[in-house]
């Protein structure tokens, strides 16, 4: 037997002794051969004089040539070679850039003996495969037929390759929204101990749990693949697991306003069955369910006994699955939506673990849906009752405990702290209740905080409050964040607001489509306070200079370039026009103009707030007066008090009081101040 050659491309010095230790028996009995090189350079030169070397284990970073640059020259070699990529644990970078680079697959360090030498054979194995295809295609010429073949494989390992690349978008999204948790709250507990140990460490402590079921799930899906997961079973009433694990979901059902439900005719089921298991299975099915179903949805757990087996539905009313894409969501990775702005998060690999777990427990799941209505999956799991039955309360494994979002505390409506202030108010559109939580604590004693779960809800509350910030996430049920921006810069009514985005997407392209769509800052997760704090403070700053743009409630004469502030000059022109056309009427006041320009009270009476920094009746006043001054200079003869009538003050007495509370002079003072320069 020729033994596998395997080249070990690592600086580390212990790492022979560590191969040797690993592999001894391999090696002795010659079915392995590991040859080692210190870094890329000395790799390329062992490569070049041992043709028979076809699999890589590749450190990333080494001195002379590091792994990626390796990489980068093995793309170029005309021979078949598998590179295995060693790297720190958690680099998702470094990882998703290796993959990139055609790298066959990475195991993470500290190295798992299990995992590498499954990953060994499973390069192996794809070796010996793609050499039988090569032998065999130089033996044939090739048909048609055979062409075709190798078309769709290529498109299909195109496919693939494309999913994988997602995959590690997706997970280091996945990672960056709990860290941004972590990191942030960690940095609270230091500066002000006694006001953020408790709450900062449960949301430390959940966030992190969130980050270890993650990594779990995709060290489940390996064994399961690789036949090493086995089964703990034990007879017990699974109805009360499974209502308890449907209670659990009770509030994170709540907080999206959907109606969880519960169903079953049967009192008791006794069987064996797998605990852990059961909760990974329910929980990834039930999180769907509430993560794809809009607001005011439903979702139906239901449960029966078939006497072979045990019947589990669940139910949404949801957005429902494409028809033919119903098998294809069972794939490690695939997920309907595989846009960078799908709704909510996640990673696709929900649905395979779920499949693999169902397949060791000899059971079936299956999938009917409509789209627009809902969807259904069914598992059914055999009913054995083989294992010594447990009262519930005497398992020995501990309570499993998995997370999923949306069970921390909400926080909706507005920051008591701040509630009765005069601290310009901040919306904050986001669905991870952790991170609106730890952006109450960095800047609830500088702003009045209120906040929306979702894209529609905070267009909603936008409109509705006319914040004088908005932050918002990109990933959101509902509407996304670029759209929320989009809409909200179109509308006349919140096009003045500055908007920051927030979010785990952190790659040049998605950063500019923000700015396109009109965002006026962008902050990836994680971010630092200090960092949030200056650009939020900014931005106020850069609205205050727009006040003073209409500071006479004038539209200066030099037009802007910039068509944000051409959309606020022409709000300002309309409003000031429609005053004009009525300027002697004194009871043209702020219903009527609002009523004219098609805004609520509010809605006029906030943005000439934001742009002029007057409420709307100063607004119309600073108007009236300001028309007043024109004329007083355009026709000398005209008497004050025409003047007053003129431009809608029924008293001139009063009319005199506005206008020197305005211009620090009565009229005729001020006229007479005006009219050397008038007629000189
Ligand atoms: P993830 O939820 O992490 O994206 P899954 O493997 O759990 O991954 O699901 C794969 C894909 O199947 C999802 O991205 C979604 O497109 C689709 N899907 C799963 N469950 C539902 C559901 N109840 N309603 C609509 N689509 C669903």
């Amino acid at each position: 037997m020729i033994p596998n050659k395997i080249l070990v491309v690592d600086d580390e010095a212990d790492m022979e002794e560590l191969i040797d230790l690993l592999f001894r028996r391999d090696i002795r009995k010659k079915r392995v051969m590991f040859i080692f090189a210190k870094n890329g350079k000395e790799a390329l030169e062992v490569l070049e004089k041992d043709p028979d070397i076809d699999i890589l284990l590749c450190d990333i970073n080494m001195p002379v040539m590091d792994g990626l640059s390796l990489l980068r020259e093995l793309n170029q070699m005309p021979r078949l070679l598998k590179t295995i990529m060693v790297t720190a644990y958690g680099n998702m970078e470094n990882i998703r850039t290796s993959m990139n680079e055609g790298a066959f697959d990475f195991v993470t360090k500290p190295i798992d003996f299990d995992d590498l030498k499954t990953t060994i054979d499973k390069a192996t194995h794809e070796l010996n495969r793609q050499k039988e295809g090569e032998a065999a295609r130089k033996q044939l010429p090739l048909t048609q037929k055979a062409l075709e073949e190798t078309d769709q494989r290529a498109k299909f390992l195109e496919e693939l390759d494309q999913l994988k690349s997602r995959f590690f978008t997706n997970l280091s999204h996945e990672f960056r929204t709990p860290l941004t948790v972590i990191l942030g709250m960690s940095a609270q507990i230091a500066k002000d101990p006694s006001r953020w140990l408790q709450r900062g460490n449960q949301l430390i402590q959940r966030n992190s749990n969130h980050l270890l079921d993650l990594v779990n799930q995709i060290l489940d899906l390996r064994k399961l693949e690789s036949g090493q997961m086995e089964l703990r079973l034990h007879q017990a009433d699974i109805l009360i697991e499974l209502r308890y694990i449907s209670e659990s979901f009770q509030s994170y059902a709540q907080t999206k306003n959907i109606s969880l439900s519960f169903q079953t005719d049967e009192q008791e089921i006794w069987m064996d069955y797998d605990r852990e298991k059961i909760y990974r299975i329910t929980n990834n099915l039930l999180s769907n369910a509430i993560k794809f179903t809009p607001q005011g949805g439903q979702v139906i757990l239901s449960i029966s006994n078939q006497g072979t087996h045990l019947l589990l539905t669940i139910r949404d009313t949801g957005m429902g699955i494409p028809e033919d894409q119903l098998t294809l969501i069972f794939d490690r990775f695939y997920q309907v939506d595989g846009s960078s702005t799908r709704e909510g998060e996640g990673t696709g690999i929900g649905l395979a673990l779920t499949q693999e777990l169902l397949k060791l427990m000899k059971g079936d799941i299956k999938v009917e849906s409509t789209p627009g209505e809902g969807s259904k999956f069914s598992i059914a799991l055999p009913i054995t009752q083989n294992e010594p039955r447990i009262l519930h309360g005497q398992q020995k494994d501990k309570p499993v405990e998995i997370f999923h979002v949306g069970t921390e505390a909400e926080y909706t409506g507005r920051s008591a702290y701040a509630a009765q202030t005069a601290l310009p108010s901040l919306l904050i559109i986001e669905d991870n209740p952790g991170i609106v939580e730890y952006l109450y604590s960095c800047l609830e004693d500088q702003y009045e905080l209120f906040s929306a779960p979702d894209g529609e809800a905070g267009i909603e509350a936008a409109l509705e409050q006319v914040p004088d910030l908005i932050i918002t996430d990109v990933m959101m049920p509902g509407k996304n964040g670029y759209e929320v921006v989009e809409t909200l810069k179109l509308d006349e009514r919140t096009s003045h607001i500055p908007v920051v985005i927030l979010t785990a997407k952190a790659d040049q392209a998605s950063r500019l489509e923000g700015f396109q769509r009109g965002a006026d800052a962008y902050l990836p997760k994680p971010f630092d306070q200090k960092e949030l704090e200056i650009r939020l403070a900014k931005l106020l700053e850069i609205r205050q200079r727009l006040q003073q743009r209409y500071q006479d409630g004038l539209v200066p004469e030099a037009s802007s370039e910039d068509p944000q502030i051409q959309m606020e000059d022409a709000f300002i022109i309309q409003a000031r026009a429609l005053i004009i056309k009525h300027l002697d009427d004194s009871n043209y006041r702020g219903d009527a103009l609002m009523k004219a320009m098609g805004l609520s009270r509010t809605n006029l009476h906030r943005k000439l707030k934001a742009l002029t920094g007057l409420s709307s009746s100063r607004f119309i006043r600073k108007v009236r007066v300001e028309e007043a001054c024109k004329m007083m200079l355009e026709d000398p003869n005209l008497r004050v008090s025409e003047i007053a009538y003129a431009t809608g003050f029924s008293d001139p007495k009063y009319f005199n009081r506005v206008f020197s509370e305005y211009k620090g002079l009565s009229p005729s003072e001020w006229r007479k101040q005006q009219s050397p320069k008038s007629s000189g």
